[in-house]
């Protein structure tokens, strides 16, 4: 399963996540996304959520890997 974490002080709210994978983000109370549930889509759809941040808001790890954003060479 991956690790999945919003930077809800980053996050404006613009929904592209929750576009992408409405199982997995929704945004609260306060229109700031939070994980739901993060087995709700394939781990490709979950990555590409977080591509289309506008913000770069979101990181994916799979266990101790960062699989987004990438790491800086
Ligand atoms: S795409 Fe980024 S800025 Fe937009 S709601 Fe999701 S986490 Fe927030």
């Amino acid at each position: 399963m991956l690790s999945i974490t919003v930077n809800k002080t980053r996050c404006i709210g613009s929904g592209d996540c929750v576009e992408s994978a409405p199982a997995v983000f929704q945004l609260d109370a306060d229109a700031k996304s939070e994980v739901v549930n993060p087995t709700g889509a394939a781990d490709s759809t979950i990555i590409a959520a977080a591509r289309s941040c506008p913000v770069k808001a979101i990181t994916v790890m799979d266990g101790d890997t960062q699989l987004f954003p990438l790491p800086k060479k």
